[in-house]
């Protein structure tokens, strides 16, 4: 026991020293209001500036995509691979379309500039129905009428959208691609380009190759990137009017050649067509964040919802002063260090249990356009003060700011 003694007596000391800490919830008498203040906030609000999505990576993590794939086919089956094909090719594909999103590629316009080079927040997964039993997600039809494509000419068909209202699954929630071969008959003809494309409507994409012949899937991946891209809220850039500044009108030339323009002004943008197709600007990157980050958008609706359930390794500690000026899904809870203060400026949702924590000399201020909320139909844990010798965070809620979905009485509805 002895040998003991002079350990616990200074636990005991430690102990006896330690101030009190106290973390409890805050409740509506911690609230500081705010007079709405013109010169806090810009005129204009940043909350749908695509920029500022670019701004807080911390706030922006890997978003899923949810695909299904559809290979349409002939009766006579030419105009697709057999059935038993499908899955290892379509999977390889989606494993190829990601590859090119791994790796972003700088800017080749305009020359010598410094456009940084982010990550790219989005992948893909193939999702199957859950209500079918072993569905996987990858579907084969059968349709003499809807199974070909055909670009030019009194048949164009490529804006039909009668394969997707017969075909699509659950394309309020899943992307869905469909595969379409080039009209066999018009194939033969020799104006008729039979090559990669495709087409963008809404929360499905039809691409358009010869996928009787198999063709390769790496070769495959700009086109599919591209139109999934137009999907996610991105227009063409070449003509410059595209409402980003870093994505510089160019004569969208396919490929480099010994020849003005196109020996010079080839572009490897995905939103322009080149033999790249695999370069996102941060404009442009910010533009699709911010309507994966829109309550009702489809470019949100066909996410998986990472954000409903609390991941503590998620966790995002404010350190010095911040400013959130995007809407943001987090997942994970939110820390304030002593003399760190966090702005809410936008839309900002806490999953369900997920806490803020507030340290003495924090501040958590709610400017009138910010909003704290759960978006996935439940409760949040809500805000907790941390006290040390009577020393508290503040937190302070100006006039028009909202925090909601927490447990009484931290609710200020509107
Ligand atoms: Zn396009």
């Amino acid at each position: 026991m002895d040998r003991h003694y002079p350990a616990l007596l200074i636990i005991f000391l430690l102990t006896a020293c330690s101030p009190r800490i106290l973390v409890r919830p805050a409740t509506l008498d911690d609230i500081v209001p705010l007079a709405r203040d013109e010169n806090a906030e810009p005129k204009i609000s940043t909350c749908y500036s695509p920029l500022t999505y670019v701004a807080h990576p911390e706030l922006m993590r890997m978003k899923y995509i949810r695909v299904n794939i559809h290979f349409m086919n002939s009766k006579d089956g030419l105009y697709n691979i057999p059935e038993e094909e499908t899955t290892a090719y379509a999977r390889d594909w989606i494993m190829a379309i990601n590859s090119n999103l791994d790796n972003n590629m700088k800017m080749f316009l305009p020359h010598g500039n410094e456009t940084p080079v982010l990550p790219i927040p989005y992948r893909y997964v193939i999702t199957p129905d859950p209500t079918i039993p072993g569905d996987d997600g990858i579907y084969y039809h059968v349709d003499d009428t809807l199974c070909y494509a055909v670009k030019t000419g009194r048949e164009r068909n490529i804006s039909d959208k009668r394969v997707i209202e017969k075909y699509a699954v659950r394309d309020d929630s899943v992307l869905n691609i469909f595969l379409q071969t080039h009209q066999l008959d018009s194939i033969k003809s020799p104006t008729y380009k039979p090559d990669g494309s495709g087409i963008s409507l809404g929360s499905s994409v039809k691409v358009f190759a010869k996928w009787n012949e198999r063709p390769n899937v790496w070769d495959m991946r700009g086109i599919t990137n591209h139109e999934i891209a137009h999907s996610l809220g991105l227009s063409h850039t070449w003509g410059g009017h595209d409402g980003c500044d870093d994505t510089p009108a160019n004569p969208n030339c396919w490929n480099k050649t010994d020849t003005p323009p196109c020996d010079s002004l080839y572009s490897n943008n995905m939103m322009d067509y080149n033999a790249h197709m695999a370069a996102l600007t941060p404009c442009q990157i910010g533009k699709i964040l911010m309507n994966m980050n829109r309550l009702g958008a489809m470019q949100r609706n066909i996410l998986e919802p990472h954000w409903c359930v609390l991941d503590t390794s998620a966790t995002i500690t404010i350190r010095d002063s911040v400013r959130w000026e995007c809407s943001a899904d987090l997942e994970g809870n939110v820390i304030i260090n002593a003399g760190a203060t966090l702005e809410i400026g936008c839309r900002v949702s806490m999953p369900k249990s997920a806490t803020i924590t507030i340290y003495p000399g924090g501040k958590l201020v709610v400017l009138s356009s910010g909003k704290i909320h759960n978006s996935c139909s439940a409760m949040w844990g809500g805000i907790r003060l941390v006290e040390e010798r009577k020393h508290n965070g503040s937190l302070m809620v100006m006039e028009g700011g909202l925090i909601q979905d927490t447990f009484y009485p931290l609710v200020i509805q509107k």
